[in-house]
């Protein structure tokens, strides 16, 4: 969804409305969208800036990094952000100092599902987990550890050197 900067209206532009994106086009290639991203926008212009506040939810299901499960991820976030064009890009390093995020457009043209994906993108945690003590596989039965299915003794070893326990027990 193409926005032309010059025909933003003085009022600025109201777009609420789903966006389709599919894994592929995400940090965490292997998620999978379980409805589409919902975005309300507003858009403003003042003088040459270009102004995108906004909120995007959407639901995926991603798979936790530890024990490889899937589990639902609900994105809600809330993004405020400055467009500059394109012959202020080299001025970046003078305009850092600000509180609000700053982009730029070019062409006179915004993307807005460009940005809105990138915003996705940002709101994912760098290391998914199905909950923050997800204990993962256990290295000997290859079970969830923490949902009971495992009843190896290495239970109470940290989960980080379980790995090492397994390893010395091969070598006996
Ligand atoms: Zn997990
Ligand atoms: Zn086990």
């Amino acid at each position: 969804m193409i926005i032309d900067v010059n025909e933003i209206p003085r009022e600025g532009l109201h777009i609420d409305q789903d966006f389709d994106f599919i894994g592929l086009d995400l940090v965490e290639e292997d998620a999978v969208f379980l409805e589409p991203t919902h975005a309300v926008v507003e858009i403003r212009k003042i003088g040459a800036e270009v102004l995108v506040k906004g909120r995007i939810t959407t639901r995926l299901s991603f798979t936790c990094s530890r024990c490889l499960r899937p589990f639902e991820f609900n994105v809600d976030s809330a993004f405020d952000l400055v467009y500059l064009p394109e012959e202020l890009d080299e001025l970046k390093e003078e305009l850092e100092e600000e509180d609000l995020e700053r982009f730029f457009y070019y062409h006179q043209q915004l993307d807005l599902r460009a940005v809105i994906l990138e915003q996705l993108n940002l709101s994912f945690p760098f290391r998914p987990l199905c909950s923050e003590d997800c204990e993962g596989l256990c290295p000997v039965c290859g079970e969830v550890i923490n949902q009971g299915r495992c009843a190896c003794e290495f239970r109470s070893v940290d989960p980080r050197l379980g790995n090492l326990k397994f390893f010395l027990r091969e070598k006996k």
